[in-house]
């Protein structure tokens, strides 16, 4: 029999991650060509979502869980959770219900007809404010036109991944991770199926604005260094400018003689060139801070406690003390 990891990061998932356990337990019993492992990765919750997760390994076998040392991030989440997976594929979902594990079953028929990543893309969002609508779509078009590969703008981590993908994908050791750009990267056989989300069952979405930011940014940084670029071409066109200005100046000078105006356009110029450099100067800055952070090469997350290490440990514990 097949077996299929379904990856669940959760950080304070508290309120909801009984209903989710239920859920996805109601979901995966109906599949049953199928061997399921319930991986779930505590991204350092400050609430009692690790004993909720060690109750549910009390009673059931499948559960697995990592405990991060910190709250990491979903990106990083993942990554542990891809670190550790051993199935012949794996599932990615939220653990805020958000994402119908309902279609497991529609996932895996593609999984088995050949395909190594079956992603879910949003079809409306209900429960979402349409400045954040708005935001991603203008967003992903922005990301779509400095991006050399296709990005796939309403796919988000909600897919099953074959072992070759989770493999490709724990290769790729970035500290600054955007995922949903490096589904893209690695290739293999893609499919896309759709889903309607859902409001949050419970709880509030942990994103704040400014982490919404800084993935976006980390996006279009991962994805290209057009912004790099660009700066070199404003530089070029503004030089060509200021110095066929000069020569209409001096002309005018050689013919017409001195005047001393032009206090408020000198003034403007400068105000206009500075803040032009200032804001090339950041572009550089934001790649520059990520070379930073790679270089220190430190490793990405560390793990509190890890269930089925705990479990080995307790065996060999045991045969230990057998064999005495
Ligand atoms: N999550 C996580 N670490 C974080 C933030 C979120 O593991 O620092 C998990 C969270 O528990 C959930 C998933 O990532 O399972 C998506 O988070 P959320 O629902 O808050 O994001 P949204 O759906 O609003 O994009
Ligand atoms: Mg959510």
């Amino acid at each position: 029999m097949k077996n299929i990891t379904i990856l669940i990061p959760a950080y304070n998932e508290e309120a909801i991650i009984d209903q989710m356990y239920e859920r996805l337990t109601a979901v995966c019993a109906a599949l049953l060509n199928y061997e399921f492992n319930f991986l779930f990765v505590n991204d350092g919750s400050s609430d009692g979502t690790l004993d909720k997760l060690k109750q549910f390994k009390k009673q059931d076998q499948r559960v697995q869980y990592i405990d991060l040392s910190r709250n990491f991030g979903k990106e990083i989440a993942m990554l542990a959770g891809f670190d550790h997976i051993q199935g012949d594929a794996a599932i990615i979902i939220d653990a805020d219900l958000q994402q119908p594990p309902e279609l497991f079953g529609e996932m895996l028929d593609w999984w088995e007809a050949g395909y190594d990543d079956v992603y879910a893309i949003r079809k409306a969002r209900e429960g979402e404010k349409w400045f954040k609508k708005w935001a991603s779509k203008v967003y992903y078009q922005l990301l779509q036109k400095v991006a050399k590969e296709k990005v796939y703008p309403q796919a988000g981590d909600f897919r099953l991944l074959d072992k070759k993908c989770i493999q490709a994908l724990t290769t790729l050791r970035e500290q600054e991770r955007y995922t949903k750009g490096m589904y893209g990267w690695i290739g293999f056989k893609k499919k896309e199926i759709a889903y309607v989300a859902e409001p949050r069952a419970a709880g509030e979405s942990k994103w704040k604005f400014s982490e919404l930011v800084k993935l976006a940014l980390d996006g279009i940084t991962s994805y290209s260094t057009i912004p790099l670029k660009i700066w070199s071409i404003v530089g070029f066109v503004i030089s060509l400018f200021a110095f066929a200005y000069l020569i209409f100046e001096l002309i005018k000078t050689l013919a017409f003689g001195t005047e001393t105006a032009g206090y408020a356009s000198i003034i403007a110029g400068i105000l206009f060139l500075g803040g032009i450099q200032l804001i090339s100067l950041g572009v550089i800055g934001e790649y520059l801070g990520r070379v930073f952070i790679e270089t220190k090469e430190r490793p990405l997350y560390f793990i509190q406690e890890y269930s089925e290490e705990e479990e080995k440990q307790q065996k060999s514990n045991r045969d230990e003390s057998g064999a005495r």
